[in-house]
């Protein structure tokens, strides 16, 4: 990919998407900066890292003025709890993380002539009108519900972001991500993957919200960090966000089916209220990632789920606990 050499700064580092981009990072010959709070990310994702001379862990908030740093080539910025219940947990935090933590980020990388990548969301889209969802659609989004600290901070950074490209001609890049899964996702994190693995490999109830028939399109972990990889790695490209997903839709009830059968659980299915704001369907069309990037995704969902539930099957202790760290 051409990293080699380049001093990266990967914000977020720690969570479960980044700190698989940390790794591929490395296995190209980058070297890496991790700047995160630890407030969703996990050491433990790091800690076979702990002896690589090319890799670097620095504890801070980016709703702080940032610490000493070096200079960077390439800044990722991936900080922000991407979690339902998590992002909603503090959401002035949540929104400042987007707005004051993307500003302090695109001044570092304006000041250094780095190339800048911001992690977007599908969520940006809100409870979408089209289908399936192209770059160019400008969204259905609550400003004032409770997933707003997360979707409306996404969308004022994504404008910080082409602020300075049309301000400052900060070299930027914006990767709006859609539902992803794979190993060192939290046991606790809320999000649907994680919740029915874990409640399956227990033989808890498995809890669907609503009925069922919402639908999301899950990409696997190592495609979406191929895909960052390649947004970042290309030395031209017209402006503009791009879409990063899986397009193969499915309703939440055909995941639960899913898992259930792999698992071979003999747990029962119980609904549960749906979420505020809850989108009825997402799916993303990634005409634009597969035309400037060359980049799609390989790894099909019963794969992907099948790597997933063998990670998390280590996490789990017999009783039916979750171990967390
Ligand atoms: P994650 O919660 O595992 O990772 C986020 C990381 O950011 C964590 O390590 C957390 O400790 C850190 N962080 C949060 N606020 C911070 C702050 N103020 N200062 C420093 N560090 C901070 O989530 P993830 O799933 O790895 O998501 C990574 C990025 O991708 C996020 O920006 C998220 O919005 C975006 N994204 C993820 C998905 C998905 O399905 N996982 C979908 C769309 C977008
Ligand atoms: N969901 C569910 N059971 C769970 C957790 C989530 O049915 O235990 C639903 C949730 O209401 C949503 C979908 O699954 O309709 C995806 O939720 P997730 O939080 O994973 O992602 P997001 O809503 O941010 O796309």
């Amino acid at each position: 990919m051409g990293e080699r050499g380049l001093n990266i700064l990967v914000a977020g580092g720690a969570g479960f998407i980044g700190s698989h981009l940390i790794d591929a990072l490395l296995a190209d010959g980058a070297r890496v900066t991790c700047l995160d709070n630890l407030m969703t990310g996990r050491q433990a994702n790091l800690d076979h890292l702990r002896r690589v001379s090319h890799f670097t862990f620095l504890e801070a908030d980016l709703v702080d003025p940032l610490p000493r740093l070096p200079r960077f080539d390439r800044i990722f910025n991936l900080a922000c709890a991407a979690s339902p219940p998590h992002y909603q947990a503090n959401p002035v935090h949540t929104m400042m993380t987007s707005v004051l933590g993307t500003n302090r980020l695109l001044e570092r990388a304006r000041a250094d002539g780095a190339r800048f990548l911001q992690a977007s969301t599908s969520e940006v889209y809100g409870d979408p009108d089209v289908h399936p969802q192209q770059e160019s659609y400008w969204g259905n989004v609550n400003p004032t519900g409770p997933r707003a600290c997360y979707d409306e901070g996404k969308r004022a950074a994504e404008s910080l972001v082409f602020d300075f490209e049309r301000g400052h001609g900060t070299d930027v890049r914006v990767a709006r991500i859609f539902n992803t899964y794979g190993p060192r996702m939290r046991a606790d994190d809320g999000r649907v993957v994680s919740n029915v693995i874990c409640q399956a490999l227990a033989g808890a109830d498995i809890t669907i919200y609503g009925d069922g028939r919402q639908t999301r399109s899950f990409c696997y972990v190592s495609d979406l960090v191929a895909g960052l990889m390649r947004l970042m790695a290309r030395d031209t490209l017209p402006g503009g966000p791009v879409n990063l997903g899986n397009p193969s839709e499915l309703t939440i009830a055909d995941l639960v089916t899913r898992v259930i059968h792999l698992t071979g659980t003999t747990s029962r299915v119980v609904k549960r209220p749906l979420p505020v704001d809850d989108p009825r369907r997402r799916k993303p069309d990634i005409t634009r990632a597969r035309d400037l990037l060359g980049w799609s995704p390989a790894v099909a969902l019963g794969e992907g789920l099948e790597a997933t539930i063998a990670w998390f099957a280590n996490e789990v202790v017999p009783d039916g606990a979750i171990r967390m760290e």
